[in-house]
């Protein structure tokens, strides 16, 4: 079984049993060796292969995700040590804990998932119960195709995960809301569990003028497809607000509404809002008449389908809750700055986000931005596509989170360092050991 039905037994026996169990799988070696690791990979990539119809099935049902957007889903050592060796051995961590969030159910399992097993370790994924078709496809498929006594899905809501956070993990990857990932941290840290909180914040976007009608179309083509051709804005990387030099805002504007038009012919080609109660935290964001006047495009909401036209809003106050709180969903605040280097005070003032975007050719701009700001990435010229590189690490700084994985990071991040040293009897420096008199000193220093 590689997955838990709670209701055979109580939850804390069942948890009890399940921690026991993987423990005594990693302790017995075999999550340790090339080959389980490498098979281990193996199965991922063929369950994505083999079972993609299934991954699209459970997207379309969860989030109304359009197929299309589915897919794109040796050291220096010291004179008392020579001769020796140096090295740096990396060794699994041992039985893991990822919590993955539903907004790309998948991914957010999966991803961190394959360093766990890349580097050795038993794992436990607890994917998101807001996206319970995926949730059932991890829980029928994963152990298809991965080890099932060594990797385990468990399914189940904020109690399921309360209830998995009190036994002792040697890691937990969280990605999730800054409120939950406290909570986490809280409980890890009796068990001094180590911790990666993947958190959300308020990505902005930075457009300067661009004096090409090409490149501005560019730009607008890539600031549609990282807000609402990505879950509808519902992803911790969307833009979530533009900040622009006030007299580009109307031609801005007038691109954006244009392309929205030609971009989204089709209702199905949005994703919709994951549930009622997100629906109204978006509608309650218009709701604030100060806010609902801000509106340049768009503004209509459905509870009856729980879709939201893509909004565009000139410049609400910045005390509102749509430019205090992170968005998550189809509304684009647009706030206008005198000079475009204003934009890094601006940012300068806000907590650090998961990314920063701007659309510029400005060279001084863009080293600004790198030196003066403080984020988990910088993207010039695009947004969104940083996270499909696996050769730079993804994660965030401050509050939105810490702990970077993809690519090799993730391995890392599922690693222990350890530090080895190999002497040889060979040579016996006598004035490392007392009687001590001042002249050792100055041999002790090298
Ligand atoms: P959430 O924090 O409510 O849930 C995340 C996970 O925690 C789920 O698996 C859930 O079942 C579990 N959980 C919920 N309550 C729990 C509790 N009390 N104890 C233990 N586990 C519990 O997720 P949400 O608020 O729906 O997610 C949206 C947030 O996630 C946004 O802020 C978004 O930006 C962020 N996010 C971040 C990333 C990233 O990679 N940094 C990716 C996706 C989403």
């Amino acid at each position: 079984m590689g997955s838990v039905a709670m209701e055979e037994m109580p939850m804390d026996l069942e948890f009890g049993k399940l921690v026991g169990e993987l423990r005594e799988v990693y302790e017995s070696g075999r999550t340790r060796g090339l080959e389980w690791r490498l098979s281990q990979l193996r199965g991922l990539v063929r369950l994505l292969e083999e079972e993609e119809e299934g991954i699209f099935d459970a997207l379309y049902h969860d989030l109304g995700k359009h197929r299309a957007e589915s897919f794109r889903d040796e050291v220096h050592t010291p004179l008392v040590a020579f001769p020796a060796t140096a090295m740096v051995v990396p060794e699994p961590l041992g039985v893991v804990l990822i919590f993955s969030c539903w907004n790309l159910p998948i991914g957010l399992a999966l991803e961190p998932l394959s360093g766990a097993l890349a580097a050795g370790n038993a794992a436990v994924v607890k994917p998101s119960e807001l996206a319970p078709y995926t949730s059932a496809f991890l829980v029928a498929n994963v152990p298809r195709y991965l080890d099932p006594e060594a990797v385990k899905v468990v399914d189940g809501g904020a109690e399921v995960g309360e209830k998995l956070m009190e036994y002792r993990w040697d890691k937990v990857l969280f990605t999730g809301s800054s409120r939950v990932g406290q909570l986490i941290m809280t409980k890890a840290a009796k068990h001094l569990t180590p911790v990666a909180l993947e958190l959300g914040s308020k990505c902005p976007c930075i457009v300067d003028w661009l004096d090409s009608n090409r490149d501005s179309q560019v730009a607008v083509n890539r600031i549609i497809g990282a807000k609402w051709s990505t879950c509808s804005g519902q992803a911790c990387i969307a833009i979530d607000y533009l900040l622009v030099e006030e007299e580009f805002a109307p031609i801005l504007i007038e691109l954006l509404k244009s392309t929205l038009k030609r971009f989204f012919t089709k209702p199905e080609y949005m994703a919709r809002i994951l549930n009622e109660k997100h629906f109204q935290r978006l509608a309650g964001f218009l709701a604030d008449r100060r806010v609902a006047s801000s509106v340049v495009h768009g503004g209509h909401v459905n509870a009856k389908t729980l879709t939201i036209e893509p909004t565009l809003l000139l410049n609400p106050p910045l005390d509102s809750d749509i430019m205090t709180e992170e968005i998550f969903g189809p509304l684009l605040p647009i706030i206008t700055v005198k000079k475009i280097e204003d934009s890094i005070k601006f940012l300068k003032s806000k907590p650090k986000p998961l990314a920063i975007y701007a659309f510029t050719r400005n060279e001084k701009l863009k080293r600004r931005i790198i030196e003066e700001t403080s984020s988990g990435s910088v993207t010039f010229n695009d947004a969104i596509v940083q996270y499909g590189l696996d050769t730079i690490p993804f994660g965030g700084v401050g509050h939105s989170g810490f702990g970077q994985y993809h690519g090799k990071y993730s391995f890392e991040m599922f690693s222990h360092k350890k530090a080895v040293l190999k002497r040889s009897f060979l040579l016996e420096f006598m004035f490392r050991y007392p009687p001590w008199d001042d002249s050792k000193i100055g041999m002790l220093r090298h």
